[in-house]
């Protein structure tokens, strides 16, 4: 638990900016970010988290207002453009009112678990909420929420029922660096209301009972941006032999199953992971016999299996993000072409490929190339059946939000 009238205040008095005349563009389109260099002219320093308001130079008019954010280089994240407004508790509950209706065909799916908040896109830069049943995760990815915390936290209580709500932070608010713990009293994992001492969480997707660790489980516990994909792969599943690769507490088994596959086998190099993974296959009336798991790094698992001469008739790729900077874009690339040519060799004839990118630095149409190219090369042919973009919770208000692809395809 924790005071929440201890944390900083924001300023009273905002820090006007004038920025250059892209940025100004820009954001009159809508775009989230002001970056460190697109500012010319500040009223003051500031505090991370302190209002920034963007006025046209031009004509002096009200252009934008966002979160002030010294310690990163998309120096100002915008909360509203054109229509100046105050931001306060009553703010963020119209942007959490918005962004619950926006979920409410996906509420009547036998779905309990979703992202109730993606970030920028729910007017809410750098910040997500997921929804696990009655516990709600927030996870912060800049320091400049701090101060609003409490308005949001209390907005949080004015719009939506929970009875948990858990904190989490970045890698980046996690490091020493930014000592948000020392500062603020604030650690990843924190219980801000309620009492689960040990971050279990059980919560239905489409109708499939899962456990997620939300204290200390990857990202905020689960990968809820999958749950359209792991429903094709249960459509597709049926009499097949499949190979689940990086399957975290399995998702993708688990829906593997429940549309019939013969039986699957699940690869991850984490050990708790693939100990939920057998649970939330026990949960569901299956048997962890029916289940292979193999605890490996990916690359040294898939060539065992290769080396073992194993097929599957369908196999099942969903790496971590390879690509976060620049400078990782060519062993991304080289990374998602070898675990391509693994896959397929491991397929058996007329096998099915699902492969997934979530690195926002490789777009969709350069993954979908990399897959086809690679898949020729080799000497397959891919006859794709789908290409997938982003599930309704994880809306794309602006291109940078834009990360998840995948590709069905079956091979000849
Ligand atoms: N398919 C999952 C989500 C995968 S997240 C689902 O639907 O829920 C990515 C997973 O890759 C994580 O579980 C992580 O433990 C695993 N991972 C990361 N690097 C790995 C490596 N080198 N080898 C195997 N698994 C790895």
């Amino acid at each position: 638990m924790i005071n929440l009238d201890q944390l900083p205040q924001r300023a009273e008095k905002n820090i006007s900016v004038r920025v250059k005349s892209a940025a100004e563009r820009a954001v009159r389109q809508g775009h989230p970010w002001v970056f460190e260099d697109s500012i010319i002219k500040q009223s003051h320093l500031g505090n991370g988290g302190d209002l920034a308001v963007i006025y046209d130079r031009a004509d002096n008019n009200f252009l934008a207002v966002g979160l002030y954010d010294p310690l990163s280089p998309i120096r100002i994240k915008v909360l509203q453009s054109l229509q100046p407004i105050r931001i306060n508790q009553g703010f963020f509950a119209d942007k959490l009112r918005a962004a619950q209706s926006k979920r409410q065909p996906l509420i009547n799916t036998e779905t309990t678990g979703f992202r109730l908040v993606y970030g920028e896109s729910d007017g809410f830069p750098a910040l997500i909420i997921d929804r696990y049943g009655n516990t709600l995760v927030l996870k912060l990815y800049t320091t400049a929420w701090i101060p609003h915390l409490k308005a949001l936290i209390q907005a949080l209580q004015e719009t939506v029922i929970f009875d948990d709500l858990v904190l989490r932070l970045s890698r980046a608010l996690q490091s020493d660096r930014l000592n948000v713990a020392r500062l603020y009293g604030l650690g990843d994992g924190q219980q801000l209301i309620g009492d689960n001492p040990s971050g279990e969480v059980e919560f239905v997707e489409n109708g499939l009972l899962f456990q997620a660790d939300v204290k200390a489980g990857h990202k905020t516990g689960f990968f809820f941006d999958q749950r359209d994909n792991r429903s094709k792969a249960r459509e597709l599943a049926k009499g097949r032999r499949v190979l689940d690769v990086f399957s975290y507490t399995g998702g993708f088994a688990v829906y593997a199953l429940a549309g019939g596959a013969r039986s699957v086998t699940a690869l991850d190099v984490s050990e708790p992971a693939l100990e939920t993974l057998r649970l939330n296959v026990d949960n569901n009336g299956f048997s962890v016999d029916q289940v292979d798991v193999i605890a490996a790094d990916a690359f040294e698992g898939l060539r065992g299996l290769i080396a073992a001469k194993r097929k599957f008739n369908m196999v099942i790729v969903d790496p971590p993000a390879f690509a976060n900077s620049r400078a990782s874009m060519r062993n991304a690339v080289l990374a998602y072409r070898r675990l391509v040519e693994m896959a397929l060799r491991l397929l058996a004839k007329d096998g099915v490929l699902v492969m997934a990118s979530c690195s926002s630095r490789i777009n969709a149409d350069m993954f979908y190339q990399l897959v086809t190219r690679t898949a020729a090369v080799a000497g397959f042919q891919l006859d794709v059946l789908e290409k997938t973009s982003h599930a309704l919770d994880h809306p794309i208000a602006f291109a940078e939000a834009e990360y998840l692809k995948a590709i069905f395809a079956r091979v000849h």
